[in-house]
């Protein structure tokens, strides 16, 4: 590859992060936000640092991957690529894009509906809203960036319980089950315990972390276990 290319494709990702954390902002704003491509270009500024510490994790990568697609609007099935759901389809919730909207326009209406507004979502969303301190929000800046809403958080474990909430929020869209909630929680908690599993002995995460930490905690042996209110 040669250095124009090289530079072309960092452009290009840039260009998606910005588009994406543009996304987030707006998503959050009862009104049209006044310009969200300033604080987009603030929350993208240590994005490549996130990437690379979220990679590191011990864990496989087909939790993280969701993440990174993401990013780049490239989540088949949710926008990915440009590419939106045929004119007339909808979502199993009911949504429908406009029809008159062009592509681009579909395509990233539905990654914020699969990732964000979704019904579907929310019951994943719901649940990381329970597990934090009383009067904390989550905004989508905090869910599609890896931000953690609340100092109270340890942005590790923030980190892992998003990747488990993105996963989950695209499997809830093609389960048929009637209670969301229970399904939503034991999506969740198969992340959990599956990050859980891949730390091993290495006690660098567990040692930061109190006995009534949200998502992940540590029992009386400092080993981490899952920790999440339905
Ligand atoms: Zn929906």
């Amino acid at each position: 590859m040669t250095a124009l290319q090289l530079s072309l494709e960092r452009a290009a990702r840039h260009s998606a992060w910005h588009q994406c954390a543009s996304s987030a902002v707006t998503l959050a704003s009862a009104l049209p936000a006044p310009d969200p491509s300033l604080q987009a270009n603030h929350l993208i500024s240590d994005l490549p640092w996130r990437i690379n510490e979220v990679w590191r994790l011990r864990w496989g990568n087909k939790w993280k991957e969701i993440w990174w697609r993401l990013l780049l609007h490239g989540v088949p099935g949710a926008g990915g690529h440009g590419i939106s759901w045929a004119r007339g389809s909808a979502c199993v919730c009911g949504w429908q894009v406009a029809d008159t909207a062009p592509c681009v326009v579909r395509a990233s209406q539905q990654r914020e509906h699969v990732f964000w507004t979704c019904p579907r979502a929310q019951v994943a969303l719901d649940i990381l809203a329970k597990n934090l301190p009383p009067g904390t929000s989550v905004l989508p800046v905090h869910v599609w960036l890896l931000v953690p809403p609340s100092p109270c958080v340890n942005e590790r474990v923030w980190w892992v319980v998003c990747l488990c909430a993105l996963n989950a929020m695209r499997r809830l869209r093609f389960c048929n089950t009637q209670d969301l909630q229970e399904h939503a929680l034991n999506l969740l908690l198969e992340g959990l315990k599956d990050f859980q599993a891949c730390q091993g002995r290495q006690p660098s995460l567990a040692t930061s972390l109190s006995h009534a930490h949200p998502f992940l905690a540590t029992d009386a042996n400092l080993n981490l276990v899952p920790h999440l209110i339905p």
